[in-house]
């Protein structure tokens, strides 16, 4: 059977659709952002409410260390020097995708 293929302004729609999908967590997380500032009268987003956000919408996620991993990483002053291994707070691979 021969898969037809719609264009859009010469885009693959299947392609829009999977950038569209793709965009979808993160558009989520700055509608959920916006909500939370104006239900705090426009005030601040929490971090750990922003946290809980991504980890729940699979952009960031919880890899297990032996050690700190880098410079740019805060788990090396978060943890103390008796508390390895631990978890450490990344970016997912869908969290790595956004187009
Ligand atoms: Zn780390």
């Amino acid at each position: 059977m021969k898969t037809i293929k719609f264009k859009a302004n010469g885009a693959d729609i299947a392609e829009l659709e999977a950038e569209r999908d793709a965009m979808k967590p993160w558009a989520t997380l700055g509608r959920g952002c916006l909500i939370e500032s104006r239900v705090n009268g426009c005030g601040d987003v929490d971090g750990v409410t922003l946290q809980d956000a991504a980890i729940d919408l699979g952009l960031l996620e919880y890899v297990t260390v032996d050690k700190p991993c880098g410079d740019r990483c805060q788990c090396a002053d978060y943890y103390g020097p008796d508390e390895w291994p631990t978890r450490c707070l990344r970016l997912s691979a869908l969290g790595k995708e956004m187009p």
